[in-house]
């Protein structure tokens, strides 16, 4: 994670601002997966109406010794079962931190509008900063990315578990 996009305190933020609370819901997420020693990532998946959370997932990698536990990979998944459909029109995937070139892809094949994150990933991120797979114009779904989202709180819950490490 480098220079993060400045989250302003002040006039609202048309952009970023609808989805604070999602985010919160993704933070609070991501606590859960601090206490089995995995890096603090969390998601939510939210209907088509943009409020109601259909699923959340955490990062579960230590967890459960599985190298595709990212918390976007689970929260589609099980936003797919909540659904009984595999395609998540409609819905928007909102994480703490910008998601890897699996979790891009996994997003892409997901069918999700809107792909809503809050820290950026200078080494790894797959939605803007290292490659950009989710609105890579080669592929036929591009789901819309808003980034920058409680960037701050974001970032810090990262900083602050591996410093503590
Ligand atoms: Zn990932």
């Amino acid at each position: 994670m480098g220079e993060q996009p400045a989250e302003r305190s002040g006039p609202p933020d048309p952009v970023r601002g609808p989805w604070r609370a999602a985010m919160r819901l993704a933070l609070a997420e991501a606590g859960r997966a601090g206490l089995s020693g995995d890096v603090p990532v969390g998601a939510v998946v939210l209907a088509p109406d943009g409020r109601t959370v259909l699923a959340a997932g955490h990062n579960e990698r230590e967890a459960g010794g599985d190298p595709t536990a990212h918390a976007e990979v689970l929260a589609v998944r099980r936003a797919a079962a909540a659904l009984g459909e595999w395609r998540l029109a409609g819905c928007t995937l909102v994480v703490t931190l910008e998601p890897c070139t699996m979790c891009a892809g996994a997003l892409v094949q997901s069918r999700v509008d809107r792909v809503v994150y809050g820290a950026r990933d200078d080494k790894a991120g797959a939605a803007g900063s290292l490659w950009d797979v989710v609105r890579d114009r080669r592929l036929n779904h591009r789901p819309e990315v808003i980034e920058g989202v409680l960037a701050e709180d974001c970032a810090r819950l990262l900083t602050e578990f591996f410093r503590d490490r």
